[in-house]
């Protein structure tokens, strides 16, 4: 009889494929048993019943601001809120971090911080910035996952925007690297100039922001970057686009043979431009949420496959950079890391939308697009025990106290959801169970292979 260090029992697996019933067994934190009823013992069993076995959810968009700003996040809280949504892993962003990482000691003092207060598994973007190119190299050597540009302005001085020069030599050498680019395509010509003639009228509402940055701005730049990918053989990834003729391009530039994905984020799909105006400044980013006509536009791209993965764009900042009467002046950046997993299932509601997809935009589709070990991502035998156990059953309502974060504020305060985090697993150990955190912080870097 086989003897395993854990045996979770009955739980209804999500695939890619599909979902079914089974028993998996793990060794050396690894799954070394998927079968319709496994025989033998174990240290621990968990009966998993009735609930729903998603792959640990892999975040590949967060801000955890650690080192230099850990204050408005930081790696531990920031993970603990990973890890009680059901994720076990995430790729951190180059910036709010300082120093930002853009080079090989700045990767390195990340590391440090990570290795030290990460409750999960992660992974860094590097920055591809005017005056780092020579920089991307080291930070490929020391095993980023790709480069983070901005084609706006980043709202951060010391992450500089990327123009068009620096965006496609980045690309080329990128390219060299086997490395793909991601950005934040908004037009900075677009967006400054109806920024300015806004103030200039005195207009600073939370309606005048949103007017200052349109769909057309994310399809200039999202046009711009699927050139310069094409033109230099790049891998590109569109982070958070907000609508789906940006996804419709994206879709399109890759049917004629360019290399590109992009990415949406829970917020576009599940608040909209009302939201902005009655919640006000913990529902402020760029790209700005949409109207409900672009949001339902953007599930039936999600449904249609035509978005890759589905990254959380957590960006907190303490409360007073969340004041002002000026709406352009507050701190951009949603606060949700926490929520991913029950913000998508809401679009089981909607028609089509299934558990296998939601699996794949948070754990397969990061795992390959970003070219991870095989043993991440995927519920299979030789796999990590990454695991999310979600009762579906279970409604909540979102209350402050329950959440990880160091600011216990954001968009999703007082919204009932669907869809508990019962347990996350990482690597055959338990590090959130019932509402709270309890395992140590044991995170590992991932690179790509
Ligand atoms: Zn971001």
């Amino acid at each position: 009889m086989s003897t395993f260090d854990l045996i979770l029992r009955g739980g209804i697996v999500v695939t890619p494929e599909g979902t079914l019933i089974a028993d998996l067994g793990v060794c050396e934190g690894k799954i070394v048993a998927l079968q319709s009823s496994l025989s033998g013992t174990a240290a621990e069993e968990i009966d998993a019943t009735g609930l729903h076995v998603f792959p640990g959810l892999i975040d590949a968009h967060v801000h955890f601001n650690e080192p230099g700003r850990a204050h408005w996040e930081g790696m531990a809280t920031g993970s603990w809120a990973l890890a009680a949504g059901g994720g076990t892993m995430f790729f951190d962003m180059p910036l709010n971090a300082h120093p930002p990482t853009c080079d090989g000691a700045s990767f390195d003092l990340k590391l440090a911080a990570a290795q030290k207060n990460s409750l999960t598994d992660f992974a860094f973007w590097g920055g591809l910035v005017p005056g780092n190119l020579d920089h991307l190299e080291e930070l490929a050597g020391r095993g980023v996952i790709g480069f983070k540009a901005f084609m706006a302005n980043s709202g951060i001085e010391d992450f500089s925007r990327a123009d068009d020069q620096t965006l496609r030599e980045g690309m080329k050498r990128a390219a060299g690297l086997h490395l793909p680019v991601a950005v934040h395509a908004e037009s900075e010509s677009l967006t400054n100039r109806l920024a300015a003639e806004k103030l200039a009228a005195g207009k600073i509402s939370a309606r005048d922001y949103l007017d200052s940055r349109p769909v057309a701005a994310e399809l200039e730049a999202i046009r711009r970057a699927i050139e310069l990918a094409g033109e230099t053989g790049c891998a590109l990834h569109v982070v958070h686009v907000s609508n789906s003729e940006g996804v419709a391009l994206i879709a399109a530039a890759r049917k004629s043979g360019v290399d590109v994905s992009c990415e949406t984020c829970p917020h576009y799909l599940t608040l909209t431009e009302e939201d902005v105006e009655t919640l006000g400044a913990v529902a402020k980013c760029a790209p700005p949420l949409r109207t409900p006509a672009i949001q339902d536009a953007l599930w039936q791209s999600l449904f249609q496959g035509d978005i890759s993965t589905v990254g959380s764009d957590h960006s907190p900042a303490p409360p007073e950079m969340k004041t002002d009467r000026n709406f352009f002046k507050i701190w951009g950046g949603i606060s949700g890391v926490q929520h991913t997993l029950p913000l998508l299932f809401e679009g089981r509601e909607r028609a089509g939308f299934s558990l296998p997809q939601v699996a794949k935009l948070t754990s397969l589709n990061v795992a390959g697009r970003f070219r991870l070990p095989k043993t991440k991502g995927r519920i299979a035998v030789d796999a990590d025990a990454d695991l999310a156990l979600m009762d579906l059953s279970q409604r909540f309502t979102v209350r402050a106290g329950d959440l990880f974060y160091q600011h216990k504020q954001g968009p999703y305060l007082g919204r009932t959801l669907t869809g508990r985090t019962v347990r996350t697993i990482l690597r055959g150990s338990t590090i959130f169970k019932d509402g709270k955190i309890v395992g140590t912080n044991h995170g590992q870097l991932i690179k790509p292979v």
